[in-house]
């Protein structure tokens, strides 16, 4: 749970009760390149109001961060103002996170040096600060997910992309430039197949679902037969890591190959994380986590048999509970925990 503001302040030898803050409520909001959303939560993590709308990032920075602003009033719309407490914004990146400002965001095109931070923080008239989306999963995660009350949780979501949170002593670890916990680019297969930032070999590379969308394909290219040219109609573009899971599940050849790869690559980068950081828990969440469900005492065993031995029948892996909400809720928690450093 997100502790309350501390109740009692001392000045010299007395104690002097203060008012419990008076914030009830934070904005949160996980900026993607399709749609943004936005919420209103009270302190038990519950996403009381909530709205969504297309990202359109060609449309622009400002108009996203209009239609933001607008999201925002509405979800807050039912509350005093004085109740709420601030802004987190989860945003896909490259993103400083100090000043908002994007680096080359390659599924923000146009947006690159700009930041909605500073438009935000006056129209709104509240704080606004930036997480790191897989981070503020792993703050979620430790609050109210499987891991609740974990001092030590580790994050990883595998989806589109790979990306990873780490929380040590109940706090978010966010490294010297923000950009801690990318286990994502954990090289876990040197020399294989690169992910988009152009690192060989990668568990981004190779487990997330573009990743093993392009394995499948490049099998396929060289002479590779498979029944998942009949379920796409010959054109290999559309093979999806969706297509690959349901083929592997009929048993098709060159599918279950690259599934077992994606396991092995899975345990390998999990091994190593659990073996540096010795978590309570490591939680998984994204679309392909919810995939790889079938195979998921064979990645148990695996990363038993890649990490030190004292994981033997103590691997602490976990599913996610929050589903699509990880990042929102986070952003949350980090907004509440914000707001009452000021306030306590
Ligand atoms: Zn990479």
């Amino acid at each position: 749970m997100i502790s309350a503001a501390r109740s009692v302040k001392t000045a010299g030898s007395v104690r002097i009760p203060t008012m419990p803050s008076q914030i009830k409520y934070v904005l949160a909001s996980d900026i993607g390149g399709t749609n943004m959303r936005a919420a209103l939560a009270d302190r038990s993590g519950s996403l009381v109001a909530r709205g969504s709308c297309a990202t359109e990032p060609e449309k622009g920075l400002p108009s996203a961060e209009e239609r933001l602003r607008a999201l925002f009033e509405k979800v807050a719309s039912g509350v005093p103002r004085e109740q709420v407490g601030g802004v987190v914004l989860s945003s896909a990146g490259p993103i400083d996170p100090t000043t908002g400002v994007y680096v080359h965001p390659p599924n923000l095109p146009g947006w690159h040096g700009k930041t909605m931070k500073p438009g935000l923080a006056t129209s709104l008239n509240l704080p606004v600060t930036i997480g790191h989306d897989a981070t503020l999963g792993a703050l979620a995660e430790s609050r109210y997910g499987v891991g609740k009350d974990a001092q030590h949780l580790l994050y990883v979501t595998l989806s589109t992309g790979v990306g990873g949170g780490i929380i040590t002593n109940g706090q978010m670890v966010t490294g010297a430039h923000g950009h801690a916990g990318e286990m994502g680019h954990l090289l876990v297969r040197p020399g294989g197949q690169s992910c988009n930032v152009g690192c060989d070999g990668c568990l981004e590379g190779i487990a997330s679902g573009g990743g093993i969308a392009r394995a499948t394909v490049t099998a396929i290219e060289n002479g590779r037969s498979t029944r998942m040219l009949e379920m796409v109609g010959g054109d290999t573009s559309a093979i999806s890591s969706q297509i690959v899971f349901e083929a592997a599940a009929d048993g098709d050849t060159l599918a279950v190959e690259v599934v077992e790869s994606v396991v092995d690559a899975v345990a390998t980068g999990f091994a190593d994380i659990l073996n540096t950081l010795d978590p309570e828990y490591l939680v998984v969440g994204g679309a392909v986590t919810g995939a790889l469900q079938p195979y998921w005492s064979d990645l148990e065993a695996l990363i038993e048999d890649k990490a030190l031995p004292h994981f033997k029948d103590a691997v602490p892996l976990y599913v996610s509970l929050l589903g699509d909400d990880v990042s929102l809720v986070g952003a949350a928690a980090h907004a509440f925990d914000l707001a009452d450093s000021v306030s306590g």
